[in-house]
């Protein structure tokens, strides 16, 4: 999946750069889903998502 391509289509998440239609961000069930892909692939749990709002940027 290429950013561009996503951006082509409207599907791009701007606040998070990825694609809207995976941005777990955005969507906890996406979060959910991505979790369940995770645990499936390397076995464990997923690494918390942190938001960087806590960050001071102009
Ligand atoms: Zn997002």
């Amino acid at each position: 999946m290429y950013p561009a391509e996503c951006q082509k289509k409207g599907d791009w998440c701007e606040e998070h750069l990825r694609a809207k239609s995976q941005c777990f961000l955005c969507d906890p069930k996406l979060n959910e889903e991505f979790a369940a892909q995770y645990r499936a692939k390397l076995g464990n749990e997923p690494p918390a998502v942190e938001d960087k709002s806590g960050k001071t940027k102009s």
